[in-house]
């Protein structure tokens, strides 16, 4: 739920901050005198404005893919960035062992899979679920450490 939750937030905060950055753009540029009854006619009939327009599309896009790119790599229970990448398999190995990356939530929430190599089309990331701690086995090795040592 923190997944989603903090998606939506990302994306309400970055529509806030463009919303105010066009705002400021609207109240910034000086129109010419035929479009002050009319401001919004100024689009595709006033070059300045249009490329100032293009220009925040542009804006907005790449905020966009920032917000999608950053919630890739997100724990899916907690909302924390994903650590420790572990590359395994090798390019060599195509069809038995491809490569890929391995993320892990620090928190031991789970684990994500993320292909490489795209052949056969677009490969979704897997991520899997941790059912059990997956620091327990690390903890129950003989000789741990303690805080008395
Ligand atoms: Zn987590």
């Amino acid at each position: 739920m923190k997944y989603w939750g903090f998606l939506a937030a990302k994306l309400a905060v970055g529509s806030g901050v463009l919303f105010g950055i066009w705002l400021g753009l609207y109240s910034w540029y000086p129109f010419p005198g035929y479009y002050a009854s009319r401001p919004q006619d100024a689009f595709l009939h006033d070059l300045p404005w249009t490329t100032l327009m293009f220009v925040f599309n542009l804006l907005c896009n790449a905020v966009l893919v920032f917000i999608i790119l950053d919630q890739r790599y997100r724990c899916r229970s907690c909302g924390r960035r994903l650590r420790m990448p572990i590359r395994s398999g090798s390019h060599a190995y195509v069809i038995f062992r491809p490569p890929r990356t391995d993320y892990i939530c620090i928190y031991g929430h789970g684990t994500l899979k993320v292909p490489e190599l795209q052949i056969t089309g677009r490969e979704k990331p897997d991520w899997k679920k941790n059912n059990d701690n997956m620091w327990k086995e690390l903890f129950s090795l003989p000789g741990k450490r303690t805080d008395d040592d």
